[in-house]
C-alpha cells in the first residue's frame, strides 16, 4: 500500500491545509472587540498565543478589506486557550511586503 503520510490535504478536524502525516496545530480561540464586540470567540489554530493572533489578523484582512494592513497595525486582539481558560492579550503590527514586477518594453 502507498504511504500517504505525506500527502497534501484539506485536513477535516482542523480544516486547514497540511501533511496528512502532521499534527493539527492546537485550538486557540481569538476575539478582535474592535471590529466583532467582544461575546463571540472565533477558532483559530496555530502554534502559540502570538502565532495565533497573528493569523487571526492576517485572515481577517484576507477576508475583509485588508483594513488592518491597511492601517499598519490592530490596537488589540485576546487570545485564549481553551483547555485553560488562559486569556492573554496583544497589539499586532502589519506590514505589506514589497513587490516589483518587471515587464518588457521595446
Ligand atoms: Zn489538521
Amino acid at each position: 500500500m502507498k504511504e500517504d503520510k505525506w500527502k497534501f490535504i484539506k485536513c477535516p478536524v482542523c480544516n486547514e491545509y497540511h501533511f496528512k502525516g502532521d499534527k493539527c496545530k492546537k485550538r486557540y480561540q481569538f476575539q478582535i472587540p474592535e471590529f466583532y464586540g467582544d461575546e463571540e470567540w472565533y477558532d483559530i489554530r496555530a502554534d502559540s498565543f502570538e502565532k495565533a493572533a497573528e493569523r487571526a489578523c492576517e485572515l481577517d484582512d484576507a477576508r475583509g478589506d485588508f483594513t488592518i494592513i491597511g492601517r499598519g497595525s490592530l490596537d488589540e486582539i485576546f487570545v485564549r486557550d481553551p483547555e485553560t481558560d488562559e486569556v492573554k492579550k496583544f497589539c499586532v503590527e502589519a506590514e505589506g511586503v514589497p513587490t516589483y514586477y518587471a515587464k518588457e518594453i521595446k
